[in-house]
């Protein structure tokens, strides 16, 4: 487990089948039902999220926000490679802004407060999963309903400083 980063909440549930609740150190996500110890001993083995997301929220990271004159949508999202953001530029998405983290387990939890922020709003997503190549349609919303200045200004109040570049326009 401990190899895994995993920290397991419950004793040893006493077979290897049996999926034990545990936490993940990198992203601190509770993981209930956790992995089996059958599972974490195979090739896959860790924190689904952590796996299923390609990021590692122990190492630095950055928060973006990008825009798509097409869909006429914005999107927030979180990576830790440079390459994650070349995906969705390559979409023909624009970058608006970005906040660079030492750690990407930072600019996770705010992700999740811009989320609860938006959608507590009444907010819908704007792209459905197979509008987006690269995924990450859940962290997007219409112009329309929330414009680009207004949510690089809460981002601004919510991580207390300013976007690294480029600057917000429009
Ligand atoms: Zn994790």
């Amino acid at each position: 487990m401990l190899e895994k980063a995993l920290d397991p909440l419950v004793p040893y549930p006493g077979s290897t089948e049996v999926p034990w609740k545990s936490r993940c150190k990198k992203c601190e996500m509770v993981l209930d039902p956790g992995p089996t110890l059958h599972n974490i001993r195979g090739s896959q083995g860790g924190c689904g999220f952590c796996a299923e997301r390609g990021i590692d929220p122990s190492k630095p990271g950055y928060l973006y926000l990008v825009v798509h004159d097409g869909h006429q949508a914005l999107k927030w999202g979180i990576a830790n490679l440079e390459q994650r953001l070349a995906q969705h530029l390559s979409q023909h998405w624009r970058l608006v802004a970005r906040w660079n983290f030492d750690l990407t387990r930072d600019a996770w939890a705010f992700e999740r407060q811009i989320k609860a922020w938006v959608r507590g709003q009444g907010i819908p997503k704007a792209l459905a999963a197979d509008q987006m190549k690269y995924r990450g349609h859940t962290e997007t919303a219409y112009l329309s309903d929330m414009t680009l200045q207004l949510l690089s200004a809460y981002i601004e109040s919510l991580t207390g400083r300013c976007p690294e570049s480029p600057k917000p326009r429009g």
